[in-house]
């Protein structure tokens, strides 16, 4: 904006130059607090319709994405006040174990644990019902609420589905904690074995928006992965369900994303930002900027005001404060003590935050 011109000058044109410019700056600022109004109002106005009840619609969604950069962190406000009213000031915990660790036969670009990319990560397959127990022991000392048992590859084998099956009793009994799972493709026969076995929620992400997944994954399509999302819903399991954000999309194909989420009204959304794994095809992506990231969890906050949303995995690496902004912009839960192929802050670590900025475990 030309900042204010004054002063006294005897030149005739000189003057008419400088009463334009006055006369420019005077309308300009009106506009830019117009401006300012409109999207403190349609924050507002956002918010309000959230507690009332009538939710947001796709355009506000668009809208609210679109905001300039000055005014995200209103939108943060907003969504950490949503998230406050609907969830109080619990963080929902997670820690995670890689039951079957790389050489998955499907191309994801983003995963070190594709067979398709040359990452170096260690492979292995199912471990004992006792290591299991016994790293689920440690999680529920360290104050994880929920285990989710993860495994690397496209779906489970007949074999390997009952070995799992027998790990999941075998915790059940001997621990006590909510068991989750990350197991690729289910039949129905396989949903209605986890929900027997106290299952309590199902994570299967749908990774990005629908229009950005074929660049990202051919050996399966995004209805492959709607498909199990239905099937685990059917048989009565928890969802959860999300995304990786800094793959190289748009912002409409986040907004997309979101929407496409919140169709499915999951129990939790999981928001991994990209980890750029060296050897796969996306390792010189470039970082996602910290407002698109805030951004994304504000605003699904706004779509799925009584759902779980979960940092996950790229929280250390893309964030410079470990996730305490994003625990204030709509986020209320994280996985804690590492990831599928990397390690991540020590739980101790992680209570310390959320205590700091005044939330509880
Ligand atoms: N194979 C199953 C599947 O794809 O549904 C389950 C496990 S998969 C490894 C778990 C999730 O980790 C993926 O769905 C993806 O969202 C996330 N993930 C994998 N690689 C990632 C990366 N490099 N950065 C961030 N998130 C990643
Ligand atoms: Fe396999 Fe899952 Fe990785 Fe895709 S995201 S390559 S399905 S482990």
């Amino acid at each position: 904006m030309l900042k204010q011109v004054g002063g006294y000058t005897k030149y005739p044109l000189v003057k008419c130059i400088i009463g334009i410019i006055n006369t420019y700056n005077f309308f300009n600022r009106i506009s830019c607090k117009s401006t300012m109004n409109e999207i403190k109002e349609l924050i507002k106005e956002s918010q309000e319709k959230i507690f009332s009840g009538t939710g947001i619609s796709s355009d506000d969604v668009e809208k609210l994405f679109n905001i300039p950069d000055e005014y995200v962190k209103e939108l943060a406000i907003a969504a950490n006040e949503i998230t406050r009213d609907f969830n109080g000031n619990k963080v929902d915990i997670e820690q995670l174990n890689n039951i079957k660790k790389n050489a998955c036969s499907e191309d994801c670009s983003f995963c070190g644990q594709s067979a398709f990319f040359d990452t170096g990560i260690e492979t292995y397959q199912l471990p004992t019902a006792n290591e299991v127990v016994a790293r689920a022991n440690k999680a529920k000392k360290e104050g994880a609420q929920s285990y989710c048992l993860v495994a690397a590859w496209r779906e489970p084998s007949t074999r390997d589905f009952e070995k799992v099956c027998n790990i999941i009793k075998e915790v059940n009994d001997k621990v006590g904690i909510n068991v989750e799972c990350s197991l690729g493709f289910l039949t129905q026969s396989q949903a209605k074995k986890l929900k027997e076995l106290n299952v309590k929620r199902y994570n299967h992400n749908l990774e990005t928006a629908r229009s950005k997944f074929a660049e990202i994954c051919t050996t399966h399509t995004y209805d492959d992965r709607l498909k199990t999302l239905q099937i685990a819903r059917e048989a009565g399991l928890e969802l959860c369900t999300g995304g990786i954000i800094g793959l190289g999309e748009t912002r409409k194909q986040r907004i997309e994303l979101t929407l496409e989420l919140a169709a499915i009204e999951p129990e939790e959304v999981t928001i991994n930002i990209l980890v750029p794994v060296p050897g796969t095809p996306l390792e010189l992506q470039t970082k996602l900027s910290n407002i698109e990231i805030v951004k994304m969890f504000a605003v699904t906050r706004f779509l799925l005001p009584e759902s779980v949303i979960k940092i996950s995995g790229g929280r250390e690496i893309n964030l410079d404060d470990d996730g305490e902004e994003l625990l204030q912009s709509g986020a209320n839960g994280i996985i804690t003590s590492g990831y599928l192929t990397m390690d991540g802050n020590e739980a101790e670590k992680d209570f310390e935050m959320i205590k700091k900025i005044g939330l509880e475990i």
